[in-house]
């Protein structure tokens, strides 16, 4: 309740945004979405009859340097609480993805004993044991205590809680030394001073180091209409276009750049010091050709993308409706930030979804903020047999089609909501 209360005495910080980059007034709307909880609030059962605080949830593209953004307005230490309940290891496909970079890096960095890897927003040590297991000194940096505790206590990870910028990158050269690699995995859109934060990534590496940062590339979250990615501690969505001038800025240059299937489409990009021999791949070059491509240095695209939720809105609301009307049962899969976007935004509550189940035991017996949909195990789907299932963490659709196979044997079927809402085809999990 404390945090509640400390809350809605949060004010936007001026009348009129501006960017977190480069200070230019931000004027040109990418996406409102109304007003929403923090999407990883879970209501805990004697909190549901208090006032839900709601925020504005506006994006931006600044017209100046290309960095879309949400508007600055809530505080980053209010977001990332001690109960945040996000844990990377509880995706089996993540911890793949995560196994098999490390082997890339060992590879490609020849990284030994000799070595010091540093991971920022290291969360549960989900990606540091593969390092450490092959006998390469780690250090973590994760703010968030729940997830950190996790990372000392069950996997031995060194982790120490904080936030990363200028200032730590200091300490931590003092203290632990340069690194060879720091990596940076989905962290970047989540930080709300990103000048800062990259800043001390020239800090704290050696001068022939490398940082590599994944993130979901925004060309995909317009070309296939995500905006549930779209949530309050998601501060920017990252083009290759905005942060090459971001990083030039602080010292730093891209030279690599690699697509991921991740999030729906991620980007890799590998980044070095300034004056650092590493000549530039062909693959960065393709991809500043496709966004060149999609025109992400004009306007035009970023005003053609706000109308996407709407139309989004109606067709999912027109599906659920259309299968409520028949009597049918519907059920979500999943609890995660995006799915909290997309619920609140096209209000859908307990009347069209029952209850949502999720892996993650900090979030079961919990509700989602705003809609209020129950949170069950996973077990619940089997208990209870829905005849649809919606999938909120789409991006991990083969997954968990795979692992909820059996609702075929009362006829359950998927509905996915991105790129536009529809039902799962039969053959798609057949197999
Ligand atoms: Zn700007």
């Amino acid at each position: 309740m404390e945090d509640m209360v400390s809350r809605i005495m949060l004010k936007p910080k001026s009348a009129s945004p501006h960017c977190r980059h480069c200070s230019a007034e931000l004027d040109l709307p990418f996406a409102d979405l109304g007003e929403t909880p923090i999407a990883n609030d879970f209501i805990a059962a004697e909190d549901l009859h208090c006032i839900e605080p709601r925020y504005p949830l506006r994006a931006f593209v600044c017209r100046n340097c290309r960095l879309v953004q949400l508007e600055d307005f809530v505080r980053a230490d209010s977001v990332f609480r001690a109960d945040y309940a996000y844990q990377s290891s509880m995706s089996s496909s993540w911890l793949a993805h995560a196994q098999h970079y490390v082997e890339d890096m060992i590879e490609a960095l020849k990284l030994g004993s000799h070595s010091r890897v540093i991971e920022i927003a290291s969360n549960d040590g989900y990606l540091l044991q593969y390092f450490k297991v092959a006998g390469i000194p780690v250090t973590g940096i994760e703010p968030a205590a729940s997830v950190a505790k996790i990372a000392r206590e069950q996997r031995g990870i060194p982790t120490i809680e904080t936030f990363f910028g200028e200032n730590e990158a200091l300490n931590l050269r003092e203290t632990i030394g340069p690194a060879d690699l720091i990596a940076a995995n989905n962290v970047l859109a989540h930080v709300p001073d990103i000048n800062d934060f990259v800043a001390g990534f020239r800090i704290l590496l050696k001068p022939n180091g490398i940082a590599t940062f994944e993130f979901p590339h925004l060309l995909n979250l317009m070309k296939l209409g995500q905006f549930d990615t779209i949530y309050h501690e998601h501060f920017s969505y990252l083009s290759l276009t905005a942060l090459e001038r971001i990083f030039r800025k602080a010292g730093l240059r891209v030279f690599d750049a690699k697509e991921l299937p991740t999030h729906g489409g991620s980007l890799r990009l590998f980044v070095c010091p300034s004056e650092a021999a590493l000549a530039e791949t062909d693959a960065l070059k393709g991809i500043r050709g496709k966004e060149k491509k999609a025109s992400l240095d004009t306007d035009a695209p970023y005003l053609a993308f706000a109308e996407k939720p709407r139309s989004t809105k109606t067709a999912l609301l027109a599906l659920l409706g259309s299968l409520k009307a028949k009597g049918k049962t519907i059920a979500a899969y999943g609890a995660p930030a995006k799915g909290n976007t997309l619920l609140n935004y096209c209000g859908i509550g307990t009347d069209i979804i029952d209850f949502t189940v999720d892996r993650a035991p900090s979030k079961q017996g919990r509700f989602l903020p705003g809609s209020h949909i129950p949170i069950y195990g996973p077990e619940a789907i089997a208990a209870r047999k829905p005849d649809f299932v919606l999938i909120l963490p789409w991006n991990l659709v083969s997954e968990i089609t795979n692992d909820l196979a059996f609702i075929r044997t009362w006829g359950g079927r998927f509905i996915l909501p991105m790129p536009s809402p529809h039902l799962l085809e039969e053959a798609f999990y057949a197999n």
